[in-house]
């Protein structure tokens, strides 16, 4: 099963959609007129090894674009594969109406749970041939998001950025710097206000007729389905969002008055988002003395990890440093075929640069760990579980952070926490605002900016925008792509840091035990959903009542032996 091969040679090619065509109508024939459970499964295993060739190629051909954007045959091969997948999903779905249409349903939830039939079921409740013009509108509207955010071109004195190239200004150590930034950043939005507001607009009823299309009340259950939670719905969720308010709000007040005294000013303002007068820690080291620091570590932390490091190290499954034609980001993706995982990322110097050695390193354990799993479906989980395994897997490596951050590593470690905190109440304000939207469909734009600004006050209730009009005025979420791309994803980080805060207490109190939790929920994969899996790892659930309480009890009592001064 171990491979020794090295990235470049993993083998490739194109898989032709005819030939999958042909393959699915075989499978379908004897899937269909077979009497027996076994058959059925030995069909389903052949599927299952022909996705796992698929997948891997589709993510090394999407993989060596990113690599090089400027590399025409990579690019050819991409293009290729993103040209084929609505096709190859028609033909998938062929089979996965099958399956559900199964009469031995009993024998194929013995053989692999039931997780497996549950996702299915839910594929097949968001999708109906009659949507099939409303989907591809749908991915117009999102690519005309994309083309007008990234297309932004901002004069910021005296030079024209994009979005992201003004980023660095709005946490630079000069206040009146970072002030001017967002001024030109939200000049530029207010001046494309009326396409962000008609965009969203269009989105949201265009979500509303597609979910009534398919029989539901609202866009609501449908975006749920979309995210394949088929185990807690908007009510769960909402009560995870009042215990966010009720525990984390203020603690999260508190730690305003802290950052008060750190950067010694009397307010804060919005475009106050920097965490130290002279900047935030920086990791100590060239890329490869990162690295090297890291093979050791994981080496030092499990047996388990050490292996996992060394394959990623030796089988060259890391492409880690900035460099001209690179695509930016960070991501970690997966070659089933080879049961491989391979970590994308561009290191430019800052503590990031950190974060990708444990964040996505989490990400590429879990997958490494869970590649024994029976079904490609499952070497994944549901996107709120997948980040409990790389937020948890930042926190794990806490007692080796001095080897990054020498000097700078409590710093570092008060970021970490207070910046994980924090964030919760802006992730459920972002969620909480997506309900009220589908579920208030016609509501014109203006007045999903005031309703904005409600669910502002009660979860971020010390933002000061001083005189910046466009937030001031409610369109501060038009910047946030999840919003106008993704619906009601945007909770999943805060339920997965919810759990990881959970390892971090956890590991605090034993160490070993923590460990022996988070290795088998890793090895897990996707073969439960959400709750399923935070039972297995022995975590509390976070919709809970009491859940978050004690967390932030926790958390407290580690900010409060905090020496603000010395940081
Ligand atoms: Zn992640």
């Amino acid at each position: 099963e171990e491979k020794k091969m090295k990235y470049n040679d993993f083998p490739y090619k194109r898989i032709s959609v005819d030939s999958q065509k042909e393959l699915m109508a075989g499978w379908l024939n004897r899937f269909e007129k077979t009497e027996s459970a076994d058959e059925q499964i030995s069909v389903l295993k052949e599927v299952d090894e022909a996705n796992r060739e698929y997948s891997s190629y589709q993510a090394i051909a999407s993989l060596n674009f990113n690599r090089n954007i400027k590399d025409k045959a990579a690019k050819a091969e991409k293009d290729y594969y993103d040209k084929i997948g609505p096709e190859i999903q028609e033909i998938h779905n062929k089979l996965d109406q099958a399956v559900d249409a199964s009469d031995f349903k009993d024998e194929l939830k013995k053989e692999w749970g039931d997780t497996f039939l549950k996702m299915i079921e839910m594929d097949l409740k968001t999708f109906d041939p009659k949507i099939m013009d409303m989907l591809r509108k749908e991915t117009e509207l999102r690519n005309e998001y994309t083309q007008l955010v990234g297309g932004a071109q901002i004069e910021f004195d005296g030079k024209t950025y994009n979005l992201a190239g003004l980023g660095p200004f709005h946490t630079d150590q000069d206040r009146d710097l970072r002030k001017r930034s967002y001024h030109a950043r939200f000049q530029w939005f207010a001046e494309n206000a009326d396409q962000f507001d008609e965009l969203y607009d269009k989105l949201v009823k265009l979500r509303h007729k597609i979910a009534v299309t398919l029989g539901y009340e609202n866009f609501i259950e449908l975006g749920y389905l979309r995210m394949s939670r088929s185990d807690y719905g908007a009510k769960e969720v909402a009560n995870f969002r009042k215990q966010i308010v009720d525990h984390v709000v203020p603690i999260v007040t508190k730690l305003r008055q802290q950052k008060k005294e750190i950067l010694g000013l009397d307010h804060l303002y919005f475009y106050d988002g920097i965490n130290f007068k002279d900047g935030d820690p920086k990791p100590k080291g060239t890329p490869d003395e990162l690295v090297a620091g890291a093979q050791k570590m994981y080496h030092e932390l499990s047996p388990e990890t050490g292996e996992f490091f060394d394959i990623m190290v030796n089988e060259e499954l890391m492409d880690l440093v900035n460099r001209d034609g690179k695509m930016v980001g960070g991501f970690c993706t997966a070659f089933p075929k080879y049961n491989r995982p391979y970590i994308f990322s561009n290191f430019n110097g800052t503590d990031h640069d950190i974060t990708v050695l444990t964040h996505e390193a989490g990400h590429a354990f879990q997958c490494y760990s869970s590649r024994k799993q029976p079904l490609t479906s499952y070497l994944w989980p549901t996107m709120e579980s997948a980040e409990i395994h790389s937020m948890s897997m930042e926190f794990f490596t806490w007692p080796w952070m001095e080897t990054f951050f020498k000097e700078e590593t409590e710093r570092f470690k008060y970021k970490h926490i207070a910046g994980s905190l924090s964030f919760l109440p802006y992730g459920a304000c972002v969620d909480h605002f997506q309900h009220w939207v589908y579920e208030n469909p016609e509501a014109p734009p203006i007045e999903r900016k005031e309703k904005w600004l409600e669910f502002e006050a009660l979860y971020l209730p010390d933002r000061d925008y001083d005189d910046i009009e466009f937030p001031k005025s409610g369109g501060i979420w038009q910047g946030q792509l999840h919003i106008y791309q993704m619906p009601f994803y945007y909770i999943d980080y805060t339920l997965a840091e919810t759990c990881a805060f959970q390892f971090w207490i956890k590991s605090e109190e034993n160490r070993e035990k923590a460990w022996a939790d988070y290795y088998r929920l890793c090895q897990a994969g996707g073969s439960l959903p959400f709750t399923g899996l935070v039972d297995l790892a022995g975590l509390k659930l976070p919709f809970d009542d009491g859940c978050l309480e004690s967390v932030v009890k926790q958390v407290s009592k580690w900010l409060d032996e905090v020496d603000v001064s010395s940081l």
